[in-house]
């Protein structure tokens, strides 16, 4: 590993990715090695490997056949027709579209990258929102879980671990100070101090309830809004309204953040993005959420008989800054420009809770929260049953918890934007779907399409009613023959990907 940011010998090919380079691929045992031989060796290596291509290595694709025909629905006219048996390998593939990208590299990129679309045009306007939206005061908020129970960290400016206790042994006999300077890779980070103190129950009774957390954080707001403009919270709605775009993040200790982009607009209006009611500027509206977070209260029923009552509120931590648009800067502590902030949001969205483990390393400290969530759900059931109560499982307060001991108990989801945010991911995936029709028109007429003169078209919201799509398709199967062309097609991602940084990279340093 190297720290050096000097670029490479114009003579060394890039790693990765130049004509000269190995593909990076992780074959993992003789028996995948050998069918990843096989596959290169095989006589339509050349049709696999197009058509792994066309789904842009998705590791995990979706088999159809059938066929379909589009067809003008005012004459009849057949523009165009497409069979499965077109296809180098007589199936329609479709990508998996899986959000992970420790399921599905190629996928989790193409939802990071709509993702990071959809967060920075509500910051600072594209995609067919007004750019004035970047005059709205704007918010980057990170709310926090509290504490239950000492974990290992890295502190800021390389201090220790936990230096200080008023004790130096628990009850249990362990120690409680770490005296060492824990490195990004520790597999000690996120893990208690001692695993008998730590409080897993209400660690998972706080996750359980960590969306209705924030349900509540959003009346508050209000609240404290109309306050800060000398309203009734009735009266908020003519002058004001709150748009907001959210991701949740697994930290290393199995509880998730939130982070959050909160934005003051004008009044909903039927265009929407109304300007913000004069005066009020980030720092109000950054002070303002930090004020709503921290009053945010709930007491959760017990999980079980004999289980008690907890209130639950958001950690201590709140960091809460005015986001300005157009700004660039590389200081740490000052305001934060569109680009990164939707950097940040969009990788956050990408991740699983496994995710926070480095690489397959067994961590103990989540597989326990697994395990005692596990158990809770049981205790949930049994007690269900033997109650004989009236109501489905699901209208338990818990009823659900076995459902989501995987995710460490939370069961909200990993991104959330108010209806007048921005864009959707829905007209995102519409305007490539439709996008994909054009540029195939234009490689088979020979007439080239602009198509970024036609964004508006692209994402409008009608349906095109002029064509009909007339088809029958059915299911064939779903992922790759082999783990062998698993690893072919996590490699091919990787090389694309990082292809697309460098490519990044070049055009940075040519901006310079
Ligand atoms: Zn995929
Ligand atoms: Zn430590
Ligand atoms: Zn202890």
């Amino acid at each position: 590993m190297t720290t050096t940011t000097a670029p490479a010998a114009p003579s060394v090919p890039f790693a990765g990715f130049g004509s000269e380079a190995a593909l990076d691929l992780d074959v993992g045992s003789p028996r995948v090695a050998a069918q990843v031989m096989a596959r290169l060796l095989s006589a339509d290596f050349e049709d696999w490997s197009n058509a792994v291509a066309r789904v842009g290595s998705c590791t995990n694709p979706i088999h159809l056949t059938g066929s379909s025909t589009r067809v003008d629905a005012g004459t009849g006219e057949v523009l165009s027709s497409y069979s499965s048996d077109t296809e180098p390998l007589g199936t329609t593939l479709i990508r998996c579209g899986n959000r992970r990208a420790s399921e599905c590299p190629s996928c989790s990129r193409v939802y990071a990258a709509d993702m990071f679309h959809l967060i920075r045009a509500g910051v600072a306007g594209g995609k067919g929102v007004p750019e004035r939206v970047g005059e709205n005061p704007l918010v980057f908020a990170t709310v926090t879980a509290p504490s239950f129970g000492h974990v290992h960290g890295m502190r800021d400016n390389g201090r220790r671990c936990r230096p200080h206790a008023e004790t130096p042994r628990c009850e249990h006999d362990r120690p409680t100070t770490c005296h060492q300077k824990h490195d990004d890779g520790d597999e000690l980070l996120g893990q208690p101090l001692c695993w008998e103190c730590y409080d897993y129950a209400s660690h998972i009774v706080w996750q359980w309830w960590a969306p209705e957390l924030w349900r509540r954080f959003n009346i508050a707001l209000k609240r404290a809004l109309a306050h800060l403009l000398g309203v009734t919270e009735s009266q908020l709605k003519d002058l004001a309204c709150v748009q907001y775009s959210k991701v949740a993040e697994y930290q290393r200790r199995g509880l998730i953040h939130f982070h959050a982009l909160v934005r003051l607009d004008g009044p909903k209006t039927d265009d929407a993005f109304a300007p913000a009611p004069d005066g009020v500027t980030a720092e109000p509206l950054a002070e303002v959420v930090e004020e709503a977070v921290a009053s945010v209260r709930f007491t959760a029923p017990p999980v079980f008989n004999g289980d008690v009552p907890r209130v639950l509120a958001f950690g201590a931590q709140v960091d809460s800054r005015p986001v300005r648009v157009g700004h660039r800067t590389d200081d740490p502590d000052g305001p934060l420009n569109a680009e990164q902030v939707a950097g940040y949001l969009a990788k956050y969205s990408t991740k699983s809770a496994t995710d926070t483990t480095t690489g397959n390393v067994s961590n103990p400290h989540l597989s326990r929260i697994q395990e005692v969530a596990a158990e809770f759900a049981t205790l949930v059931e049994d007690e269900w049953v033997a109650a004989e109560m009236p109501c489905d499982l699901k209208e338990v307060p818990y009823g659900l918890l076995g459902r989501w001991h995987t995710a460490l108990g939370f069961r909200g989801h990993f991104s959330t934007k108010s209806r007048r945010y921005s864009v959707t991911l829905g007209a995102l995936r519409r305007a490539r779907r439709r996008a994909q029709v054009l540029i195939a028109d234009a490689q088979r007429s020979g007439i080239p399409v602009d198509l970024a003169s036609m964004e508006a078209q692209l994402l409008a919201d009608d349906e095109d009613e002029t064509t009909l799509v007339v088809g029958s398709w059915s299911f064939a199967g779903v992922g790759w023959d082999t783990e062998g062309d698993v690893a072919l097609a996590r490699a091919a991602a990787a090389r694309a990907r990082e292809y697309a940084q460098h490519r990044a990279e070049a055009k940075r340093a040519n901006q310079q």
